[in-house]
Formats: structure tokens, C-alpha cells, sequence
């Protein structure tokens, strides 16, 4: 008997000792980065939508429902990556706007958020301290008898790159050729969730390519994250598990 405990024992340090040191299972929210112009707080809402906080301005990206924006203060920029219902509402738009907000989306939204500023699939643009670039987002394999739920050109991931770090949230997408190229990504929030966008195997070899200093899943209803984690084990990528559906579960 205490030969089988020795051998449990065993057994479990050696599953502990596996465990990279990086990786920190969540929920951990919101997280801070540090920058050379201060630090950037990003806070989930739910689901893809999530705050992200500057030198004292507010970025939306995403508002949309069942997120519960009641009570959050207006933005000074809001940010949509495409035309679906859970990344776009016109309602919550409105409700967190303000004289002066900016709103900047891909055409396909603009047709619906007439206020809002167009950026192109691989253009750039500049928001007070912010260049913002439109990354494309879209189905490749996983594509229906209807046609992909997000064909090429209409959607837009961004690249929001602020104090000289780099923050990649990539929208709808699968691991397209576009988003494997990136260069100098610090954190990616990165989507996995069938049949809309990849699975988390699938998401952990796109970011494998890419290699952001830290990966974070979102827009991940019904997976299990934690094989996301497991896939980047030893890739020497910072992974963070975050609840990006509270009071869902
Ligand atoms: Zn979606």
C-alpha cells in the first residue's frame, strides 16, 4: 500500500513538474501591460467585447449582447470587427457613446454604423496615441454548405499598438495566412469556437506561427480553453485563461 502511495505520489510531481511555469489558469481579469507611454488595462466583458483603458481613455471593442454594459462609462473610441450579432449592436453602441466618440469599422458595418470611420482589410490609421491596423478575418476550412460565415475582406481583426507594444484582437477568424505573419504581437486575443472559427488545437498552431508573447482565447463559447493551454505547453508563449462569460456557467 505504501508502495502504491509512493508510486501516486510519484506520479502527481511529475505531473506538477510538467506544467509550464509561464502558463496561469484563470480567471485572472482584467490585466495590465506595461508600456512606454503607461499602461494599458484590458478588462472582458463578454464574449469578444472587452474594455481597454489608456492615459485616461476608453476603448470598446466589440459591445454587444448578452454583454451587461449597464452602468459603464462612455468610450472615446469603439471598435467593430464585424456584422454578426455578437459583435454588433447598435444598441450598446449607442449606449456607450458620447460627443465625440469615434467609432471605426470595417464597410460592411458602416452600411449599418453610417457614424462610422472605414478601415480596410491591411490599412492602418492613427486614434490619438493608437495606430490601429485592420487585419483580415476569415473562414478557411470551415466553411458551410451556405458559404463561410466570414468570407475574406469583410471583417476586420485589429492590431492596436500603443507606448510601442502590440495588441492583436483577431476577430472571427481561423488561422489565415495573414494572421501567421504578424510580427511583434505582445498579447492576441484569439478566437476558437465551431462552426464559427477554428478549434483550440487549430488556434494554438496559428498562434505557434505568430508567436505573441502572450495568448489569451476569447470568443471561446462551448470549448475547452484548458487544450489550448495544453498545446502551447513548452512553446515558451505566456498563455492566460480568462472568464470571458461570467454568470453564464
Ligand atoms: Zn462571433
Amino acid at each position: 500500500m505504501s508502495h502504491l502511495r509512493s508510486l501516486l505520489c510519484a506520479a502527481a510531481l511529475l505531473g506538477l513538474a510538467a506544467l509550464p511555469a509561464a502558463a496561469q489558469i484563470g480567471p485572472i481579469a482584467p490585466q495590465s501591460f506595461e508600456t512606454a507611454a503607461g499602461p494599458v488595462k484590458i478588462t472582458p466583458i463578454y464574449h469578444a467585447a472587452a474594455v481597454i483603458e489608456a492615459g485616461g481613455e476608453r476603448i470598446y471593442i466589440d459591445p454587444a449582447k448578452p454583454a451587461n454594459i449597464a452602468g459603464m462609462p462612455p468610450g472615446d473610441l469603439i471598435l467593430i470587427t464585424d456584422i454578426h450579432g455578437d459583435h454588433l449592436d447598435t444598441a450598446d453602441i449607442a449606449a456607450l457613446s458620447k460627443p465625440g466618440t469615434q467609432i471605426i469599422a470595417p464597410a460592411a458595418v458602416a452600411q449599418t454604423v453610417t457614424t462610422a470611420k472605414v478601415l480596410a482589410n491591411g490599412d492602418s490609421t492613427t486614434w490619438h496615441n493608437w495606430k490601429i491596423t485592420a487585419v483580415p478575418m476569415y473562414n478557411i476550412v470551415h466553411v458551410g454548405a451556405g458559404g463561410p460565415p466570414h468570407p475574406k475582406g469583410r471583417g476586420n481583426g485589429y492590431v492596436l499598438s500603443y507606448g510601442g507594444k502590440n495588441f492583436y484582437f483577431a476577430g472571427d477568424t481561423e488561422g489565415t495566412p495573414e494572421m501567421r505573419a504578424l510580427k511583434n504581437i505582445d498579447v492576441a486575443f484569439i478566437p476558437m469556437n465551431l462552426p464559427y472559427t477554428m478549434t483550440p488545437e487549430e488556434a494554438a498552431d496559428a498562434v505557434k506561427a505568430f508567436h505573441p508573447k502572450v495568448a489569451i482565447p476569447y470568443h471561446y463559447r462551448g470549448q475547452d480553453i484548458q487544450k489550448f493551454a495544453d498545446a502551447l505547453k513548452g512553446s515558451g508563449i505566456e498563455v492566460r485563461l480568462m472568464d470571458w462569460y461570467p454568470g453564464a456557467k
